[in-house]
């Protein structure tokens, strides 16, 4: 069953000037509920942009998203987001708890309900223990944990991620690609991860979305049967 229709995105930096940059033309694919699905290519092939405009984070040019029939919203039922970048994405003068809470706080939850799920988002990423202190108390590993708590606070049906374990040490991130894995067969949440790495797409995903560079196009659907071996 197809929840998540990409449909001939097009998106062009600086429309219209003489600095105009097409990120992405005509880049149409699907994914299926409870997917796993990678989008991988070299660098500057669009990744970003193309996660961006899925989630509504910048306007495409042209062509649509569509969740479940409907044009996809960034709000938290929805959406969780995770990104590279954890060492921004969480407030310093928040405890990781208060961090977590934050889509919780911005849509109105009341203060108890609010409090168990910050405890269940922080214990399904093993981090039960680290609510009461703050993220710069944390390894780079576990402060990534925290925001991955924060994006699934809100029990969303579809996570994207921009590349979210590219800034820690190689045994941290086969922790955390076997903890994302965890964390997808107990929710069943559909998954959207942006990666240059294939490795890292070939053990996590179900199907690989290819983008080259030049034009910046899917180039390729791949189909990941790893069977037992995962
Ligand atoms: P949009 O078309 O979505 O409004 P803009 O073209 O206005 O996006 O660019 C958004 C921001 O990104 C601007 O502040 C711009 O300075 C910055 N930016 C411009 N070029 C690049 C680039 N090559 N890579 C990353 N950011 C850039
Ligand atoms: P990737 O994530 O695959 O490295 P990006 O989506 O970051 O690729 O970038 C694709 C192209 O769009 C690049 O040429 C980049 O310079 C350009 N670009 C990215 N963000 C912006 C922006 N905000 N404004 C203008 N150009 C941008």
């Amino acid at each position: 069953e197809t929840v998540l229709t990409v449909d001939g995105l097009r998106k062009i930096y600086n429309e219209g000037t003489d600095q105009a940059n097409m990120a992405i033309d005509a880049v149409s694919f699907h994914v299926d509920k409870g997917e796993f699905v990678c989008i991988v290519g070299p660098s500057g092939a669009g990744k970003t942009t193309l996660l961006r405009c899925i989630s509504g984070l910048a306007s495409p040019s042209a062509g649509a998203v569509t969740f479940e029939g409907r044009p996809l919203t960034n709000v938290p039922e929805q959406l969780g987001l995770v990104f590279q970048d954890y060492g921004r994405s969480l407030y310093p003068w928040l405890t990781n708890g208060d961090n977590v809470a934050l889509p919780l706080s911005a849509r109105r939850m009341p203060r108890a309900e609010r409090a168990a799920r910050v405890a269940e988002s922080l214990q399904s990423v093993g981090l039960g223990h680290v609510e009461r202190k703050y993220p710069w108390e944390l390894s780079g590993g576990m402060q990534q944990r925290v925001a991955i708590a924060r994006a699934l606070s809100y029990r969303p049906e579809l996570l994207l991620m921009d590349e979210p374990f590219a800034s820690v040490d190689a045994q941290t991130r086969f922790d955390l690609e076997d903890l994302i894995l965890e964390v997808r067969r107990e929710l069943g949440i559909t998954v959207v991860l942006v990666t240059h790495d294939i490795d890292e797409a070939i053990y996590l995903s179900d199907r690989i979305v290819v983008l080259s560079k030049n034009p910046s196009v899917v180039r390729e659907v791949v189909d990941v049967d790893l069977g037992d071996e995962r």
